[in-house]
């Protein structure tokens, strides 16, 4: 049987294309493969968001073309964010390994076509697809906002909704095969329905999703803090299967950064929102982005946006430093932060955020949680509680079980139970 390997970077929205490619290699007769050096046949998803994931790409892709040349396998086919702005350089790094690149735009559909053409066997049944206990869904792909670092917008493209109906059934398709929670995903998810004329197109997803019987947990990502009204909360305290987890990207604590930055909002009103969150939700979860050594970010800027993850006290933060995109506004801007400064501030701010995380986990020490799990390897099981954190224990359970577990242990990345 030929063989195949995906390698995926990136966001969400690439590991749920990934699960569809993969499907369609399944049923085209192909066996997946840990290592692409055993492959006929390797799949990169790739990732622009920052510049070292570009790097990783052509790494990769260096590495496959030597492989090609002294095995004779594995080809390669590219897409996602690099393919869309970068086909030329693909093709150069890749050289005859890459057979084609699909550019992150075209339509899942379209380029799943491709693939099964290229694999040019008929098309099996489904019979391969494998139960799952989470589940991506992508309900808005791209983003209008343009926000000055981001090249988002560029890679894929305007701000396009699926439709209710088509999410629905897919939703319940997944649910009926045994998924337990699922993860609507968006770049701003609450432009939702913008582009197709639903009016409160996000949370009303939400309430139908909410409804669908056998469901047991639903999230979303990525909301956009300028978009999130208060009525969107309120409405969501009615939600049973809704997680208490806000992912609630704040990039900075400087409103002169913020503003350099576009993202619609004052330091003043993402705190305006924290506090109706943590007063409509108590027990919720509260996580974030940030981006260190933006152009202009002074010493102070930087400290604003510490004082911030201080004040908020965050469960966890996915901070990085700023890395100029192509085509970006920011990337032309004068006044860049040097390398050493921008990696100083955000070790600076991970040991803080860590030191958070610590104290935010212990606080389960000696609660029982509910714990759903994904993983089960040698004698140990691993889950996530509705507030996003991986719990790790010993106890003879099965994928997709939701236990309880008594929390003995934490530091900034896990709790441990019993
Ligand atoms: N749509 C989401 C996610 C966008 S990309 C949002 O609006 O938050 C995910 C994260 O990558 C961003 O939140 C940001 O923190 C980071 N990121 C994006 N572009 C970046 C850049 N040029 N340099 C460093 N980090 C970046
Ligand atoms: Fe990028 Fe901003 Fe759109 Fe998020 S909202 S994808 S950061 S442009």
């Amino acid at each position: 049987m030929k063989k195949f390997k995906i390698v995926t970077y990136g966001c969400q929205i690439n590991v749920y294309e990934s699960e569809r490619f993969r499907e369609a290699f399944l049923s085209s007769g192909f066996e997946e493969v840990e290592n692409e050096e055993d492959a006929d046949i390797v799949l990169l998803n790739s990732c622009a968001v920052r510049g070292k994931s570009v790097l990783k790409l052509f790494s990769k892709l260096g590495y496959i073309r030597k492989l090609f040349r002294t095995q004779g396998h594995p080809a390669a086919i590219v897409t996602g964010c690099v393919a869309t702005v970068k086909e030329k350089d693909i093709k150069r790094i890749g050289g005859k390994s890459v057979i084609d690149v699909f550019s992150g735009i075209e339509p899942l559909s379209s380029r799943i076509e491709k693939i099964k053409k290229i694999l040019s066997l008929k098309e099996k049944q489904n019979a391969l697809m494998e139960r799952k206990v989470f589940a991506y869904v992508p309900i808005i792909y791209g983003c209008n906002n343009f926000c000055t670092y981001c090249i988002v917008p560029i890679t894929k493209g305007r701000e396009r909704s699926r439709t209710k109906e088509e999410i629905l059934s897919e939703v319940k398709m997944l649910v009926k095969n045994g998924t337990k929670e699922i993860v609507l995903l968006g770049q701003n998810i609450n432009h939702y329905g913008r582009d197709i004329g639903y009016k409160n197109g996000f949370i009303e997803i939400l309430e139908a999703v909410d409804k669908i019987e056998g469901l047991k947990r639903l999230r979303y990502l990525t909301p956009h803090p300028a978009d999130f009204t208060v009525e969107i909360l309120q409405r969501m305290r009615n939600l049973k299967t809704l997680c208490p987890h806000f992912h609630l990207p704040v990039q900075s604590g400087s409103n002169k950064i913020l503003k350099l930055m576009k993202r619609g909002y004052t330091r003043e009103e993402y705190l305006a929102l924290i506090e109706n969150v943590k007063r409509l939700f108590p027990e919720a979860s509260i996580t974030t982005d940030i981006i260190v050594g933006f152009p202009y970010e002074t010493e102070n800027d930087y400290l604003e946006t510490k004082s911030l993850v201080e004040y908020v006290q965050f469960d966890k933060i996915f901070a990085a430093a700023y890395s100029p995109r192509p085509n970006t506004a920011a990337s032309v801007m004068p006044n860049q932060v040097e390398t050493q400064e921008k990696k100083r501030r955000l070790n600076d701010l991970l040991s803080l955020a860590n030191a958070i995380s610590v104290k935010k986990n212990s606080s389960y020490i000696g609660k029982t949680v509910e714990v759903l799990i994904e993983t089960v390897k040698k004698g140990e099981v691993f889950g996530r509680i509705p507030q996003d954190k991986l719990v790790i224990t010993k106890k003879d359970a099965s994928v997709g079980d939701i236990i309880e577990v008594t929390i003995t242990d934490a530091d900034a990345f896990h709790l441990r139970g019993e």
